[in-house]
This record gives structure tokens, C-alpha cells and sequence, in this order.
């Protein structure tokens, strides 16, 4: 079975998920923003085998510790869509600007694309383009575990930020309705803030996105 672990990080209280497989303890982690050591001492103490970086976006508090991370623990870095690049390019920037610890640039050794798959061990997650908060932002989503690692495009009660360069309302509501609704009602979904949700819970409440 899939299992997974999420870990506030960073001074945004980002919800860092470390995914893995419960019998070959083959692990990825998601957005890996920050307070490695944090992270890297849950791994440990679980025996878990850590192998690759999977991204949902690029904004510091998700993707601020991936470049430290990947050369530290030799992983590739899955992720986000190609359209997050100057999110990339712009860590160090990001760092300065809200008081994070030096954050570097990196490439990914792997761009994904709405369609995708990325897999762990024998389990294989869907990547869906989830463009709105940021152009290249990704969901991956299990259907075995019936759930869905949304980062900032969805949260319970709210939506993601869209006041970013290049965000846009009209597309993070279409991502959110036509591309996270179809993964189904009960699934439970990990946003990048705050608690869990499920899809249909947000349907009926969530004001900016529920059902007319
Ligand atoms: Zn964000
Ligand atoms: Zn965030």
C-alpha cells in the first residue's frame, strides 16, 4: 500500500508530504520547501528509501529546498510543468523577498505534462496541469488511495492566490472544476496549507468553487 506523511515547513506552515511504498519503503517527497533536516529525520526514523523530488510548483515555500535536497541525497526532480521555469529562475529572489534561507535555481531532471504518470515502486500517481495559481503548477493524484497532493490550487474553504505574474482566476477555476472535480467526490485531497479536504466537501461549501 501507498502510505504518506505530511510535514508543515518553512514559516508558511507548507504541507511537505513524504509518500511511500509500505512494503519496499521506496519513498518521494513533495514539495520539499524547507527544514530538510526535518524531513530527511522522518525519513530515517521510518527506514524509508528516498529516491525521487516530485514538485507541484515553484513558489519558495514549496520548492525552496529541492536544489540543497537533490545534491545532498542524489534524487532527480520531478516536476513542475515546464511553464513554472521563471518561478524556477526566480528562487533566489523569492528567498530574499520573504526572509526564507537562501534558496537556489536547479532544472528538473523532468518536466511533467497534464496526462503524465509518475510512479513509485509498483504504484503510479497521474499528473494533471492544474495551471492558475502558477502557469505550470501540477496535481498528482492516486486512485488507488483515492488521493490527490493539489499543493496551492485548492483548499478546504479556499483557493489558491491568483495575483502572482501570470496568475489567473478564470483558469485556476476551470483546473479546479474540470480537472481535480472528475477525480471524484470522495477523494481526499492534501493542499499546500492548512487541513484535508475532500472534493465533495468543497462542491457543497467551498464558496469560490462549490456547485450552482
Ligand atoms: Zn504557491
Ligand atoms: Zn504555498
Amino acid at each position: 500500500m501507498l502510505r504518506y506523511l505530511t510535514i508543515p515547513v518553512t514559516a508558511f506552515a507548507q504541507n511537505c508530504s513524504i509518500v511511500w511504498d509500505d512494503q519496499t519503503l521506496q519513498a518521494a517527497v513533495i514539495d520539499p520547501g524547507g527544514d530538510l533536516d526535518r524531513l530527511l529525520a522522518e525519513v530515517q526514523r521510518r527506514g524509508l528509501k528516498l529516491e525521487q523530488i516530485w514538485l507541484t510548483h515553484a513558489h519558495i515555500d514549496h520548492a525552496g529546498g529541492t536544489a540543497e535536497l537533490a545534491r545532498r541525497q542524489d534524487l532527480p526532480v520531478i516536476g513542475p510543468h515546464e511553464a513554472d521555469r521563471f518561478w524556477i529562475e526566480a528562487l533566489p529572489q523569492q528567498g530574499a523577498m520573504f526572509g526564507f534561507p537562501p534558496a537556489e535555481a536547479f532544472t528538473p531532471t523532468r518536466w511533467l505534462q497534464d496526462g503524465d504518470t509518475v510512479s513509485l515502486g509498483a504504484h503510479t500517481l497521474n499528473v494533471r496541469h492544474c495551471p492558475g495559481h502558477t502557469p505550470g503548477h501540477v496535481v498528482f493524484h492516486s486512485p488507488d488511495l483515492q488521493r490527490a497532493f493539489v499543493g496551492d490550487v485548492l483548499f478546504a474553504g479556499s483557493i489558491g492566490r491568483t495575483d502572482f505574474p501570470q496568475g489567473d482566476h478564470a483558469m485556476l477555476i476551470a483546473s479546479i472544476t474540470q480537472r481535480l472535480w472528475p477525480m471524484g467526490d470522495e477523494t481526499v485531497f492534501i493542499p499546500g496549507h492548512g487541513p484535508e479536504s475532500s472534493f465533495g466537501q468543497e462542491r457543497r461549501t467551498n464558496p469560490y468553487v462549490r456547485d450552482r
